[in-house]
């Protein structure tokens, strides 16, 4: 890869002068923003290959700053809260990030994750867009789903899902690689108004883990964040067809 341009949108000098020199270190080239509206102009302007984007900035929000990135464009964007309870908020809001880091970090850690977002990023320009969110049909590794004819299928065999399960199915591809909330999952598939036992979605989990996963008791499809929820993962790049 040619040298990657992050911009880096943080409003804090002494995190700016830290990373700039950290990320070119390691062979980025870096663009910086320090408040919201200028995030949005520059990023328009330089076109980055990877946005790191603070959620607690002046002007315009980070929530604010990455929706509205996320109406043109579908590049990799980490973001940095202060507090770990802050993630469940912003993934919560499903504003359209791509990772979660918080303050303090490692810049070790960070540049392990943003290559690991730049290498997904080329890899889907490869293989086709990622998929939109309520997409009709959904092609993640060997495992589809059509949501017109009601149909999944793993490696090419169908699998007969109930409504909740395949509902619940749907939104886990929709959002591949994104962590969603408990909270989120049962508001969509049961209804905020819903009121019974919440181990109604882990019942659903294990059920439709029954059905798509090739070791349902160690799952690799569906997996869970303790304390947040589920996600489904990227397939590994052996397992795109
Ligand atoms: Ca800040």
């Amino acid at each position: 890869m040619t040298t990657p341009t992050i911009l880096l949108v943080e409003d804090e000098d002494s995190f700016v002068e830290a990373l700039t020199v950290g990320l070119n270190r390691e062979g980025f080239r870096v663009e910086v923003a320090q408040d919201g509206a200028t995030a949005i102009a520059r990023f328009h302007e330089v076109q980055p290959d990877v946005v790191l984007l603070d959620l607690m900035l002046p002007r315009i929000s980070g929530i604010d700053v990455c929706r509205e990135i996320r109406k043109h464009s579908t590049v990799p964007i980490i973001m940095v809260t202060a507090k770990s309870a802050e993630i469940d908020m912003v993934v919560g809001l499903e504003v359209g990030a791509d990772d979660y880091i918080t303050k303090p970090y490692r810049i070790r850690e960070l540049v392990a994750r943003l290559r690991a977002l730049l290498r997904r990023a080329a890899m889907e320009q490869t293989v086709g867009a990622a998929p939109a969110t309520n997409a009709r049909s959904l092609v993640i590794g060997d495992v589809s789903l059509d949501s017109d004819e009601h149909i999944v299928t793993v490696a090419g065999e169908p699998v007969s899902l109930p409504l909740k399960e395949f509902e619940l199915l749907h939104l886990l591809l929709s959002n591949v690689g994104r962590v969603l909330p408990r909270e989120l999952l049962i508001d969509r598939v049961w209804g905020a108004d819903y009121v019974g036992d919440t181990k109604t979605l882990d019942v659903h989990i294990k059920r439709i883990r029954s059905k798509i996963e090739p070791d349902p008791s160690n799952p690799q499809r569906i997996v869970t964040i303790r304390g947040l929820g589920y996600k489904y993962e990227r397939p590994a790049p052996s397992m795109r067809p």
